[in-house]
């Protein structure tokens, strides 16, 4: 009787394929035995820890109070020496691995009897599940890895703003290290310093004093308590940067320690290139991607454009615009739609303005338009047409991603519209058109905003 009970244990656990799916088939078999919940906890060598196996791997200190996580520590020392242990209301039994207890498996019930009778028979192959989903997952995670790894490849290979790349790569290794804080920090133009780039802050003064130490030939710096790694960025002899990991819960594994390895190098080339782009782009006056002016080329046309506004007296309008929400678009469909909706929208804004009106890409995904001999009435009209055509366009992203679930999408922008004042300085015309623009943004998206003083 016993061992047919057995036997569609196995089976049951053989269909569940992951931590919740055991826990689930193990709590189903034992109900009969008044058992109220199962836990698991997994012994993890690399940060000699004990991890909840359902709660995808978090530390016991973090899921337990700190009297009832020392507790388990306790007994799980103790069970490399007894066959279990056993309380009022809780029953503790080891997970073994070749005798040797790799984890711990707690029942909370009343009375125990039966369960330790089918224990004797089924502790091997549950602690074999354990152990082969365990495995399972890091494998799965190494895939992940190598995917991630080829289509951030193919992201950037195609982008050369270092304002652009830096986030994505950062965004990529916070999924792939977990419990810890990532900053990365770039050279400075042209001097020795390395200063923070992304996130926006980071606190802790031991990181810059231990960046300091970095040169051209560094290897990765691991702390004495292995808290902190630095990882330089070097491309070509030349130390560009480092990526910094600060643990908030567990040291880096080895595991990982390779990955950070592999991705400094392949963000360090992509950090070479995008900077040697950078240089070569300075020179250039378009923006590759969209057409239009880029940054640099649209402020020489904005001194201009200013200087002969004033010089003839006419009105000079400017529109900052933004796409709302377009973060959303790069997360959902991946950037290559993202890319095209850019494209998109920048033709269209291209064929809705006259011949001499000016076009930049001011950053990612925000344009600035410059209209000569333009009133604000009249450049309000071109804002609210610019806004109708965005909104009314269906973009087609079959072909770039054919597994999206539609296969239109469209977006909407904000923009920001503001008349010239002559007598002030040029650097008014983009300022105050980005102050409307947020107010556009601020007061729901998807309108056009004219400036107004305060
Ligand atoms: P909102 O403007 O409505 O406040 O939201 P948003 O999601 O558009 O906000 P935000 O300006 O913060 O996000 C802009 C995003 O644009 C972030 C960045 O990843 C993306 N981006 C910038 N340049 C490019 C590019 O060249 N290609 C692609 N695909 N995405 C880019
Ligand atoms: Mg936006
Ligand atoms: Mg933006």
């Amino acid at each position: 009787m016993i061992l047919q009970y057995i036997k569609d244990l196995s089976e049951n656990l053989n269909n569940a394929f992951n931590a919740q799916g055991i826990i689930r088939v193990l709590e189903e078999f034992f109900s009969p035995c008044e058992v109220e919940s199962i836990d698991i906890y997994v012994f993890d060598e690399t940060t000699s820890t004990l991890r909840d196996f359902a709660r995808s791997w978090m530390g016991i200190d973090e899921c337990l109070e700190k009297n009832k996580s020392k507790e388990i520590y306790q007994i799980f020392d103790k069970l490399k020496s007894k066959k279990y242990i056993k309380n009022k209301n809780t029953l503790y039994y080891p997970l073994l691995k070749q005798s040797k207890p790799i984890g711990i498996i707690i029942f909370n019930g009343s009375s125990f009897d039966t369960i330790l009778e089918f224990m004797d028979y089924a502790a091997f192959s549950i602690s074999l599940k354990i152990q082969n989903v365990i495995l399972s997952e890091k494998m799965q995670k190494n895939i992940d890895f190598h995917d991630a790894m080829k289509n951030i490849a193919k992201t950037i290979e195609t982008q050369y703003e270092i304002t652009y790349i830096i986030p994505i790569i950062g965004e990529m290794i916070d999924k792939f290290i977990s419990d810890h804080l990532i900053y990365i920090f770039l050279k400075k133009d042209n001097t020795e310093n390395l200063e923070l780039f992304w996130p926006g802050a980071c606190k802790d003064k031991k990181i810059f004093e231990l960046i300091k130490c970095l040169n051209n030939n560094s290897d990765y710096i691991l702390t004495p308590d292995k808290k902190i790694g630095i990882f330089p960025l070097v491309s070509e002899n030349t130390l560009l940067g480092c990526i910094v990991t600060k643990s908030t819960d567990n040291i880096l594994s080895e595991k990982e320690i390779e990955y950070l390895e592999q991705l400094t190098t392949q963000a360090a080339t992509t950090i070479n290139r995008a900077n040697v782009y950078a240089e070569i782009l300075q020179h250039a006056t378009l923006d590759a991607l969209t057409g239009f002016y880029n940054r640099h080329q649209l402020e020489e046309r904005i001194k201009q454009e200013a200087a002969s506004a004033k010089r003839q007296n006419r009105s000079l309008c400017a529109i900052m615009t933004d796409i709302d929400f377009f973060k959303h678009v790069n997360d959902t469909y991946g950037h290559a739609v993202g890319d095209l909706v850019l494209k998109t929208v920048s033709h269209l804004i291209k064929s809705q303005l006259r011949e001499y009106d000016i076009a930049g890409r001011y950053g990612g995904e925000e344009f600035a338009i410059l209209l000569p001999d333009t009133n604000i009435d009249d450049a309000k009209m071109v804002a609210e047409r610019l806004r109708k055509a965005v909104e009314k366009k269906k973009i087609d992203i079959s072909k770039i991603n054919s597994e999206a679930p539609e296969k239109i999408i469209s977006v909407t922008i904000s923009l920001g519209v503001y008349q010239y004042e002559l007598e002030n300085s040029e650097s008014d015309l983009l300022k105050n058109a980005d102050k409307a623009l947020y107010k556009a943004k601020e007061t729901g998206r998807n309108r056009a905003v004219v400036y107004e003083k305060i």
